[in-house]
């Protein structure tokens, strides 16, 4: 009698794998790179909503919320399919080693810095032969994205008060310049029209590299060097807008006129408590010189409410000097405490129903501000940068649909469009032949 046959190895492209992101665009970015590997190394990428094997979940923990949510996640991964591979990465996997894996119901815990190896980790979990890492850095695949979201810089030295990022991510690292441009280079000639630059510190960009180079100095090789047509900066902590830095936003047309400068308070005694390197009048006259340098520029901020010991005039003085400022849109954050940050352990915390009044707060200043932004921009002309559904965005970030058909064929172009109506949150744009 013939011996069986024995059973065929495992192969990868038996397995389907699922990516879930949660948090800032530092882990988007990485999931983006996770993906592109994965397929390269022959995997099966698939949506959450279709049949998976694999479950990757890329976290954060900027707050307990955020904590809850990735528990949840991984939870009903496992009520779906109780045989899925879990495998927890991001800020949440790095806090947390093998009493974390137990408690979340993770498979594999994979932390930040071993990132770079997750797909690594996950050939070792199925057996499989590993194979050679691919020449050089990884372009992340784009997905669904039209825009490249490159991260090029991750940690941050900082340790303001209320932030577990530095714990989370470690100190702060950047790519180097000739990577960063060769890589945005690669990214043109697949096809993509803008860049945005994105980090978890980006104005510490290069302090950690041999002869120090800045922000402005790799954006001014990325417009030399390369024919990107739009590049745009992440969210940048204000004391990274140097004077470079706006020469350049006065100069070049093709760093676009958005920036997202986060403030967290407009009242002084806060932002000492919450240890952040600028106080209010300094951010006001960096606002300034922002705009003198380029006068259309949309600004983002984000604010924090409630932190411990912010009084109701300690909220009026920031909501006056936020509303003094000339910005498009806030995010708001609702403070809640971090294990191991010193704001955990600060005293007077605010109640949480209080906490939310003022969220409520903020949210309608901000509401009120966006549309008085995007009511200004009707009966204006624009170029966006058509994404999937007819989407886009203006130079300065503002998001508008085209009204049309046959728009996927327009997709990855940067057209002329009237801005001609306000529907929601979005502008309507004809396109202006
Ligand atoms: S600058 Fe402050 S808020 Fe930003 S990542 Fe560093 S510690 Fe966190």
């Amino acid at each position: 009698m013939m011996p069986a046959p024995a059973p065929s190895p495992p192969v990868r492209t038996a397995l389907r794998v699922a990516l879930q992101t949660l948090g800032c665009r530092s882990n988007k970015y990485d999931t983006a790179v996770i993906r592109g590997e994965l397929m390269a190394r022959g995997y099966e990428v698939v949506s959450t909503e279709q049949p998976h094997d694999v479950l990757i979940l890329n976290s954060c923990t900027v707050t307990h919320d955020a904590d809850r949510v990735a528990r949840q996640r991984l939870r009903a991964a496992r009520r779906r399919a109780p045989t899925c591979t879990l495998l927890l990465t991001g800020c949440y996997a790095e806090l947390g080693g093998d009493a974390l894996r137990e408690a979340v119901g993770a498979d594999l815990l994979v932390s930040n810095q071993e990132k770079p190896t997750l797909v690594d980790r996950l050939d070792h979990f199925f057996g499989f032969t590993p194979l050679p890492a691919p020449p050089g850095p990884m372009l992340p695949d784009p997905g669904e994205h039209t825009r490249f979201f490159f991260k090029i810089q991750d940690g941050c030295n900082v340790r303001c008060a209320f932030c577990i990022i530095p714990d989370a991510r470690g100190s702060a690292r950047s790519l180097p310049p000739e990577q960063v441009v060769g890589q945005v280079r690669e990214a043109v000639a697949r096809g993509f029209q803008e860049v945005i630059l994105s980090g978890i510190h980006l104005g510490a960009y290069g302090r950690d590299l041999p002869g120090a180079p800045g922000l402005a100095g790799l954006l001014r090789r990325i417009l030399t060097e390369t024919d990107l047509p739009r590049l745009r900066l992440g969210s940048v902590e204000p004391w990274g807008v140097r004077p470079d830095l706006l020469a350049l936003l006065r100069e070049d047309p093709r760093f676009l006129p958005s920036l997202h400068l986060p403030l967290q308070s407009g009242c002084d005694r806060t932002l000492r408590a919450m240890k952040r390197p600028m106080g209010a009048q300094t951010y006001r006259q960096l606002i300034d010189r922002v705009l003198e340098a380029c006068p259309n520029l949309t600004l983002w901020l984000d604010v924090i409410a409630g932190f411990p010991g912010e009084t109701s005039q300690d909220f009026d003085q920031c909501v006056d000097f936020v509303e003094a400022l000339p910005f498009a849109r806030l995010h708001v954050f609702p403070y809640s405490p971090r294990r191991g940050t010193p704001a955990a352990s600060l005293p007077a915390p605010v109640p949480p129903a209080i906490i939310r009044a003022r969220v409520t707060r903020l949210l309608s200043l901000s509401a009120e501000r966006w549309q008085q932004t995007l009511q200004a921009r009707i009966g204006h002309d624009a170029h966006i940068l058509v994404e999937s559904g007819g989407r886009g965005h203006t130079r300065d970030n503002l998001p508008v649909q085209l009204v049309g058909t046959q728009l996927e064929t327009l997709r990855g172009q940067i057209v002329p469009v009237a801005l001609t109506e306000l529907v929601g949150e979005q502008l309507r744009g004809a396109l202006l032949v």
